[in-house]
């Protein structure tokens, strides 16, 4: 089977490698759809980011879809043929973290395609994946490519439950790639009565408004939140999604007292503007990960109450692969690029 693997910075190769089997409560996943995610971008334009550095070839992906082609012993609740969305959520279930319910902080997680421990965990964008049961949730009616985006949209139905309570707020979203777009279509279906999206695109900015946000600003005016910050801010919830400082300092402003701030985008560490956080007493929170929203977020699909086709832009095969991230790497031209395995 032919697997995408990373070298080094721009150093990413399409190899052989050799089929495994599927042990006792494993299946054999024939790849439908993969999609390319900010991480794996980093890792190919950068060799990867902050202190994770990769130090061994890597088989890079995280957000894919496949049919079930052998099934292991003891799995009853598959069948082959089925297509299904894997999560690449893989906690070890015993840790401390595991046990408070936290599964998202294990201490021995297993996350597709991540270089942070060495030996790096291999990721999932090859033809053959072997996957435990358990990661497995049946995506009958969506498309692969639909199946395949159940990973970045459980990360902001995570974020969205880190956000506490959303109907009738409003909620300003700021940076509007996939997570950010998403994050829209999660703060509406949990109750958003009013969506403000800021990018510095306007071509980002038609995608928020494609996916429902019910006004965009441009911050390419720096201005462009000002009106909302007057009489102490508008938002009750900020999803920050663009780990860029000035979109967070800009959001702030605008935020209500008492509003959450919900950090999604990683950009590295910022200086914040601490007064505004203590004066309007907010609320700063992380959000990483997901665990059992994976399965919500197929279901959400599943039932037409999240679309997230208009987001899908490129779809190419396997053997275009490097092509498929030079397009992932250019935010004039793509929002989701997917690879075809099959
Ligand atoms: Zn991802
Ligand atoms: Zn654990």
């Amino acid at each position: 089977m032919k697997a995408i693997v990373i070298h080094m910075a721009k150093d990413l190769r399409i190899e052989e490698l050799e089929t495994e089997k599927p042990g006792p409560g494993e299946v054999e996943i024939r790849l439908a759809a993969g999609g390319i995610c900010g991480s794996d971008l980093h890792y190919y334009n950068h060799g990867g980011f902050g202190t994770v550095r990769l130090k061994e070839p890597m088989i890079l992906g995280h957000e894919v879809s496949g049919h079930v082609a052998a099934l292991g012993e003891g799995v009853s609740d598959l069948a082959i043929g089925d297509l299904v969305a894997v999560s690449p959520s893989r906690p070890c279930g015993a840790c401390d973290y595991c046990l408070k319910g936290l599964p998202n902080h294990c201490f021995h997680m297993r996350f597709y395609g991540s270089a942070m421990p060495f030996p790096h965990i291999q990721g999932a964008f090859r033809e053959r994946l072997v996957a435990k049961a358990s990661q497995c949730v049946k995506a009958e009616g969506l498309s692969a490519g639909e199946a395949a985006m159940a990973e970045p949209l459980s990360v902001t139905l995570h974020a969205t439950r880190r956000a506490g309570e959303m109907l009738g707020k409003r909620v300003l979203v700021t940076g509007c790639g996939p997570i950010g777009t998403l994050s829209i279509l999660a703060a509406r279906r949990a109750g958003a009565a009013e969506i403000v999206a800021a990018d510095l695109s306007e071509r980002a900015l038609g995608f928020a408004r494609a996916v429902g946000a019910d006004r965009t600003v441009n911050l390419s005016d720096r201005d462009g939140l000002v009106p909302f910050s007057e009489n102490k801010g508008t938002f009750d919830v900020l999803y920050e999604c663009s780990g860029a400082q000035p979109a967070l300092v800009a959001g702030i402003q605008a935020l209500r007292p008492r509003g959450v701030i919900v950090q999604l985008g990683l950009g590295g560490d910022m200086a914040l503007p601490m007064m505004a956080i203590t004066a309007k007493e907010l609320d700063l929170r992380g959000s990483f990960r997901f665990h059992e929203e994976f399965a919500t977020a197929v279901k959400l699909m599943q039932g037409g109450l999240i679309d997230v086709k208009p987001l899908i832009t490129h779809t190419l095969p396997l053997g275009e692969a490097l092509k498929a991230f030079e397009i992932a790497s250019d935010k004039g031209q793509s929002m989701k690029t997917q690879i075809a395995f099959a």
